[in-house]
């Protein structure tokens, strides 16, 4: 099995839940007492926070990098950042290893289009809706053409990530914003919704939306449980 490291604590509240995945799906392919070889590099996210809203990316990119050079002197055999929004300095962490960087968008993206959809919505922080880190390794790399809510949404959903979620506040009135913004996008066109942010699967169910929902923390940390265990056999 090879050792899992995690860019984390952005916020703790999602790497918890990566923790609980990777322990799981171990149990689940190799007998109830095994559990993932993992180790955890996790943020105070007040200051990771910070930095995002100033727009210091340069000063982002460091700590990542940082972050990524101690797992991998750990020893760790491959790496996730586990939030989509820092997926913004993905090239510049995986040149500063040796070791692979699961980037987030491309087993999310492999999922979406093996359901055969080819047109979904994108729901994140303002960052990951409207940058192209995001949204064009979807659209460039998968071919997928993504969906983004109308700017007063885009608002309404990156403020429930920044007040709510991180904080751990999961919210019924949010819940039903959230459910109204993706009717607008499913009357746009999305045939099915990416929750491309790590803590939106704390607020949100598949029963609320009326396409499939694709949750990046859960397909993130499930297909780096199986290219960890690629080699390994159960003890028989
Ligand atoms: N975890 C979130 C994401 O997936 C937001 C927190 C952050 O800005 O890193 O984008």
């Amino acid at each position: 099995m090879l050792t899992i490291g995690l860019i984390g604590g952005m916020s703790w509240e999602s790497s918890a839940e990566y923790y609980r995945i990777l322990n799981q799906g171990v149990r689940d392919r190799l007998g109830p007492t095994a559990s993932a070889s993992c180790l955890l590099w996790s943020f105070n996210f007040a200051e990771i926070e910070e930095l995002q809203h100033r727009g210091d990316w340069g000063g982002l990119t460091a700590r990542m990098v940082d972050a990524a050079r101690r797992l991998e002197a750990a020893g760790a055999e491959m790496l996730l950042i586990c939030t989509n929004t820092m997926h913004r300095m993905a090239p510049a962490i995986q040149a500063a290893v040796n070791v692979p960087l699961l980037h987030i968008a491309d087993p999310t993206a492999g999922r979406v289009k093996a359901a055969g959809i080819r047109k979904d919505g994108l729901l994140g922080t303002a960052f990951t809706m409207e940058h192209e880190f995001y949204k064009g390794r979807l659209a460039k790399q998968h071919g997928l053409s993504v969906i983004v809510p109308t700017d007063e949404d885009r608002a309404t959903v990156h403020r429930v990530i920044y007040e709510e979620l991180v904080v751990g506040k999961v919210v019924a009135a949010s819940r039903d914003a959230y459910r109204a913004i993706i009717a607008r996008m499913v009357e746009a066109g999305a045939e099915a919704v990416i929750l491309g942010c790590t803590e939106l699967m704390l607020l949100l169910r598949p029963e609320d939306s009326p396409v499939p929902i694709f949750d990046t923390t859960a397909i993130h940390a499930t297909v780096a449980v199986e290219l960890a265990l690629a080699d390994t056999q159960p003890a028989s």
